[in-house]
């Protein structure tokens, strides 16, 4: 769960992203009865204990890499340990595809082995998904998208408690038109107020953009204000983060995501504090929306620059970004394109624009 974006409007990374940001919990609810255990066993205080299971940590992910990497021709310059650490909010299930995909990748690209390049080609693959190269898109769309992605870029890159930007795209992948990708730079266990408004204000950063720019808005932001909107939630409702409301839990909401239901929700609170949260919900939305704003709002001309060279471009590295952002012309830069080797197109999935894949591990924000 790192904030890792995408953004197609609102392609969907979703399923990955989604995936492993989310915590399993196993718990003998009432969802999931065993009629074999004798119900007074199942009393509360027996049975109800969560068994968190965890997406796995730098040297989890290492151990992982070499279980799936076992067997397969590795070049001598592929560092598992630095994939592990660059791959923050990847579950199991996403390291043994990242390893699959660049085994396939080294097979396209008629190798006998497979290379750090191949693995380091394959993170976007699969945290983003599958480029798309069929899909045509409008020179005037393609500007939306750019400057939809380049607004979460921005706003999240000069918010201090925001994860750096690790790539800006608006190649289609999956079922997005664009993404941005942040990465945190290292595992992290707990989650912070700070970190929160600032991930709530980058995600509102692509619907300033087109609202600003275009002075219109698209369905690009759908996803990012669903992301923005459950976070906000998750704040006021779990964890105590609102000061309007204080450090109480409004609402107990449980359910098994592994019978792929919907969370239910207990009521235990009043109208009264229904709307209290609606209130504060909407309050710290539409106080993301103004930061977010403010840092476009000053940062415009670095804006219009910045979006002029991913047109030309399509995709901006980390580096290439930082340098844009200080300032300099892409000219002092010697990076270079990779030829993208992909996989033929997959049919498509419908379209989103625009969205911000963030994998930042939300590990137990307690
Ligand atoms: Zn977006």
């Amino acid at each position: 769960r790192t904030s890792t974006s995408a953004g197609g409007f609102p392609p969907t990374s979703r399923g990955i992203t989604e995936r492993s940001v989310r915590r399993f919990c196993v718990t003998s609810s009432p969802f999931q009865p065993s009629p074999r255990v004798d119900p007074a066993l199942r009393r509360p205080g027996r049975f109800d204990r969560r068994v968190v299971v965890d997406n796995p940590d730098a040297n989890g992910r290492d151990a992982i890499l070499k279980v799936h990497a076992r067997g397969k021709p590795l070049a001598d310059d592929v560092n598992i340990m630095s994939l592990a650490r660059r791959t923050p909010g990847f579950s199991g299930a996403d390291l043994a595809n990242l390893v699959n995909e660049a085994a396939l990748l080294a097979a396209r690209r008629e190798q006998t082995k497979i290379f750090m390049n191949d693995f380091e080609d394959s993170i976007d693959r699969v945290v983003a998904g599958p480029e798309r190269k069929s899909r045509l898109i409008s020179d005037k769309e393609k500007e939306m998208v750019a400057y939809h992605e380049v607004g979460h870029a921005i706003v999240s890159e000069l918010l201090p408690n925001a994860d750096p930007v690790h790539k800006i795209s608006i190649l289609p992948r999956g079922t997005a038109l664009g993404y941005t990708i942040q990465l945190p730079t290292q595992d992290k266990y707990l989650t912070t107020k700070s970190e929160l408004l600032d991930r709530i204000a980058g995600l509102l950063g692509g619907r300033v953009a087109e609202q600003l720019v275009f002075d219109e808005i698209s369905t690009g932001a759908g996803n990012d204000l669903e992301r923005a909107t459950e976070l906000v939630r998750a704040m006021v409702c779990e964890y105590g983060m609102s000061e309007s409301i204080g450090p109480l839990t409004v609402g107990k909401r449980h359910g098994n995501p592994f019978l792929g239901r919907d969370y239910m929700e207990d009521r235990n609170y009043s109208e009264e504090m229904a709307r209290a949260v609606d209130k504060e919900i909407r309050a710290i939305i539409d106080a993301g929306y103004e930061r977010a704003k403010s840092i476009i709002q000053e940062n415009r001309q670095k804006m219009d620059s910045i979006v002029k060279v991913l047109l030309e471009k399509e995709t901006l590295e980390r580096e290439e970004f930082d340098t844009l952002m200080e300032g300099a012309s892409l000219n002092s830069l010697t990076v270079q394109r990779k030829p993208a080797f992909e996989k033929p197109s997959e049919p498509e999935v419908g379209g989103t624009v625009g969205e911000k894949v963030d994998r930042k591990p939300e590990k137990n924000p307690r």
